[in-house]
């Protein structure tokens, strides 16, 4: 079936065009037949763009003023003579909405009901930035495309099966009754698929392995996955929590929050730029929140973006050390994400000094590993597998739509070891 897969954000829709059906993803033929997206949406010079594998790239600029505009054009262009995939939008049998937050309410992919849509409206508040513009989304792809299920993939699903001693602050309980206050995790249909990716290029059961999950791009986090299962992760109540990022500060003594914004006379909204514009890699060198431009300024002497970038990859050392105490071990460690698929240096730094714990990078597999495609740059005698999995998160929701669809989604719920209310 072709399944339209859309994400849409404050000022612009993704979309992708994949089919698939569950025989193709046992035999992992679906494949992607567009891609794109409309960016700027709201100003008079929107860019409307679509790639189709073996075709010129294809760009239009016009006004699209709101997330409706933006989609009908979507389905205009794949259905055009000269440029589209379609012949009719009616081959549109399904679409998969990416949805940021499902908070405690959804473990798991769903159809959306009107009782699931005011589920994902009550989580607003927990991703104020983020669900208003994916039920915009939603609702627009709705209203134009009516006779087809429509299914929400969320983020923060894969890691509701966390246990509670992983997910509970140690503030007052309180907080996590009445407001919800709990760490949920990021990037989960990422992790999702690179550990199943990780399983498969080994030849291994997925539940039989311990890996650790590095993605690594503009946002960063990492999961521990036990048996198919992410049983920790850096990222929490929001995406601000684990990891250093391109411009968000990770980890951080929250006492130096009332501190710094007493000391700077800074307002709270001064207090979150800070925190997720102006820290990270971009805060700590100066230079920016770009890998590649990090790695050209620690070649060019940079000291500070030297530093950066140790403290960049002490982080994730440490966490791999923490994430195979927490699983009793570890089997395999995957990078994925720009950064975690494209730098040698970060794979190479973060490794370096896990020689104890059985993970010897190959230098030469580490810097030839080709772009694009799933590899093992670890060495043959290394106990702990090191891959680099490219992600894929528009495949993944593709693939939970036919799975809801065909009612073999998997749930992600853990009841047995959920808080107490
Ligand atoms: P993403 O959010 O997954 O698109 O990743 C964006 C990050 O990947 C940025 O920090 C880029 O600098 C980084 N990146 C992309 N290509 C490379 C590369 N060849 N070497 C190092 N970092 C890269």
């Amino acid at each position: 079936m072709k399944v339209l897969v859309l994400n849409c954000g404050s000022s612009s829709v993704k979309f992708q065009v994949i089919e698939t059906s569950l025989e193709m993803i046992e035999a992992d033929t679906d494949r992607t037949l567009a891609r794109g997206g409309v960016e700027k949406i709201g100003l008079s010079d929107s860019r409307l763009t679509l790639e189709v594998e073996g075709r010129k790239p294809y760009q239009e600029i016009s006004e699209i003023l709101e997330h409706r505009a933006a989609v009908e054009r979507i389905l205009k262009i794949l259905v055009h003579p000269e440029h589209g995939v379609l012949a009719d939008v009616r081959e549109i049998e399904a679409v998969g909405h990416r949805m940021v937050h499902g908070g405690e309410k959804f473990a798991s992919s769903v159809l959306i009901t009107p009782e699931v849509e005011a589920g994902i409206e009550e989580c607003v508040v927990l991703a104020p930035l983020h669900n208003p513009h994916n039920l915009r989304g939603l609702r627009a792809a709705r209203g134009l495309l009516p006779d087809v299920p429509h299914i929400a993939v969320f983020d923060t699903a894969f890691h509701q099966s966390m246990p509670a001693r992983a997910y509970i602050y140690a503030l007052p309980y309180d907080l996590y009754l009445r407001h919800g206050i709990r760490r949920y995790g990021f990037h989960g249909t990422s992790h999702r698929y690179v550990a199943i990716r990780t399983a498969r290029l080994l030849g291994r059961k997925l539940d039989e392995m311990k890996i650790i999950t590095c993605h690594l791009g503009n946002g960063c986090s990492m999961a521990a996955v036990a048996r198919g299962r992410s049983v920790d992760t850096t990222m929490g109540f929001t995406p601000l929590e684990g990891l250093v990022m391109g411009t968000r500060c990770g980890d951080l003594d929250p006492a130096i929050l009332p501190w710094v914004m007493a000391m700077e006379e800074l307002t709270l909204a001064q207090l979150n730029a800070m925190l997720n514009k102006h820290s990270g890699l971009y805060g700590m060198s100066g230079v920016s929140s770009d890998m590649r431009e990090i790695e050209a300024a620690c070649e060019r002497g940079s000291r500070r973006a030297q530093l950066a970038m140790e403290v960049f990859c002490y982080r994730i050392t440490k966490y791999i050390g923490a994430y195979a105490a927490a699983m009793g071990g570890v089997d395999a460690i995957t990078f994925t994400g720009g950064i975690g698929e494209n730098s040698i240096k970060v794979r190479a730094m973060a490794i370096a000094p896990l020689a104890f714990l059985g993970a010897e990078l190959d230098g030469e597999r580490n810097t030839h590993a080709p772009r694009g495609k799933e590899y093992v740059v670890s060495r043959e005698s290394s106990r702990v597998v090191v891959a680099v999995i490219p992600t894929n998160e528009e495949r993944v929701i593709a693939r939970d739509t036919v799975r809801v669809l065909g009612g073999v989604m998997p749930s992600f719920a853990a009841p047995e070891t959920a808080a107490p209310r």
